[in-house]
């Protein structure tokens, strides 16, 4: 015991100088917008192995199935909330025609992530034309309109951007969900409804294999966003209830830790509580706590944003002039270095030395998390390596992995409120 209590000590020391560097891949962003698709009906469609690509997107992401829209549950509104980070009383949008934007104080993230590197490449694609007609101050380099409705169309299209040697950002719209919602009923007893999921699921995967082909692609690194902005009732929306406001939303990376929030694969899933909505404003607000316990849209562009400036150390929910509405998802799903000195919040959380090990020892440091914390060690695969708990009363676990293969595994410590994740190395 004395001399795990001497190594212990000589450990903490070496956490105050020895940082692990991050793994040094390009950052890229793909975010895909399905336009007035039902958590249930997607839910339905992946259970049933209607909807692969997304459910493996599931499987081995970061999810939500069981979100709250907490705002106008129309397109033009929501999908400002999705790029911007605010809500309806800061970008201005409450309708389809984008009147009273309010883009200049509140652009979408592509202009956000320019100011702070103006090289970024950005490029939109989507099927409704509004969306790229009557917005400003967004950012695009190129904005294209494609046909609306044109699944197909729109997957060839953004297979071919995603693949542009510079792109930093590809945001990519889907419609068809949406038109078949409002002709014959957004549910997902409707075979037209839930056919148009699937489409755009076979789709999602043309251009999720397009992406993997990138031939700079081991080099990079891509978080992949899929949302909605609406669920929908009968054949319409815009309402307060719980089949329009009743929504989802998908996280994944290549390089990012396996992890499930809530959903079909994980049997102790409750759906969070509703924070509220700002259609009831000012009678009550959404309550910003419970806000932040579930990923919401506005999430979206700031959990974006963060990955691609990531670099930078700036995080974007304390860049007190950009008054962002949302928070980022990035250290949750695995993408956010906590033994790296530029996230202002994870560093105080975990850290891990040595990292990379030679010996296969690691000592972790939970400083940041309270309470008794899970560990697990997850290696390529998503096979759990090792697990163990970390009692209240410690915050220092010596980490043994000497005797597995050389490589690079996932580590996972997940507390009551919140769970952090680091690639550990050995060599
Ligand atoms: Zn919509």
């Amino acid at each position: 015991m004395k001399r795990k209590f001497t190594l212990t000590v000589i450990f903490a020391l070496a956490l105050l100088s020895a940082f692990a560097g991050h793994g040094g891949h390009k950052r890229k962003v793909l975010v895909i917008g399905i336009d007035g698709c039902r958590a249930d009906a997607l839910k339905q469609e992946m259970d049933s192995g209607h909807a692969p690509n997304m459910l493996a997107l599931c499987n081995t992401g970061f999810y939500t199935l069981d979100s709250w829209h907490l705002d106008i549950t129309v397109s033009g509104p929501s999908w400002s909330s999705i790029m911007t980070g605010v809500y309806h009383e800061k970008h201005g949008v409450t309708g389809n025609t984008y009147g009273g934007s309010n883009y200049n104080q509140y652009p979408y993230f592509p202009t956000r992530a320019k100011e702070i590197d103006t090289s970024f490449k950005c490029i939109q694609y989507t099927e409704w034309a509004p969306m790229s007609n009557n917005v400003y101050n967004d950012g695009w380099d190129q904005k294209i309109i494609g046909t609306d409705g044109y699944t197909q169309g729109t997957g060839a299209a953004a297979s071919q951007l995603v693949q542009d040697p510079d792109v930093d950002l590809l945001f990519t719209y889907f419609d068809k969900v949406d038109l078949t919602g409002h002709s014959s009923g957004f549910n997902p007893n409707n075979p037209a409804y839930t056919q148009a999921i699937d489409s755009i699921d076979y789709q999602i995967g043309v251009i999720l294999q397009a992406m993997r082909a990138r031939p700079t692609y081991a080099q990079e690194d891509w978080l992949v966003l899929v949302t909605t902005d609406h669920g929908g009732t009968g054949t319409g929306h815009g309402g307060v209830s719980y089949e329009e406001r009743h929504i989802w939303w998908i996280a994944n990376s290549d390089r990012g830790v396996h992890l499930q929030v809530s959903g079909p694969q994980n049997a102790g899933h409750t759906t969070p509580p509703d924070p509220g909505t700002f259609l009831a404003y000012p009678i009550t607000k959404p309550d910003t706590a419970l806000q932040h316990q579930s990923p919401v849209q506005a999430d979206i562009a700031i959990t974006a944003l963060h990955h691609l400036i990531y670099g930078s150390g700036i995080r974007p929910e304390n860049q007190t002039a950009w008054d962002l509405d949302g928070r980022s998802w990035l250290c949750e799903i695995g993408l956010c270095d906590p033994a790296g000195i530029t996230d202002t919040k994870a560093d105080a959380v975990i850290q891990v030395i040595p990292n990379p090990s030679a010996t296969g020892y690691f000592m972790v440091s939970c400083a940041g998390l309270k309470g008794d914390v899970a560990l697990y060690v997850t290696d390529d695969l998503g096979r759990i390596v090792t697990e163990d708990r970390i009692p209240a009363a410690s915050r220092l676990y010596p980490l043994d992995l000497s005797h597995e293969a050389r490589g690079i595994y996932h580590l996972t410590l997940r507390s009551a409120d919140r769970s952090v994740s680091s690639n550990i190395v050995t060599e």
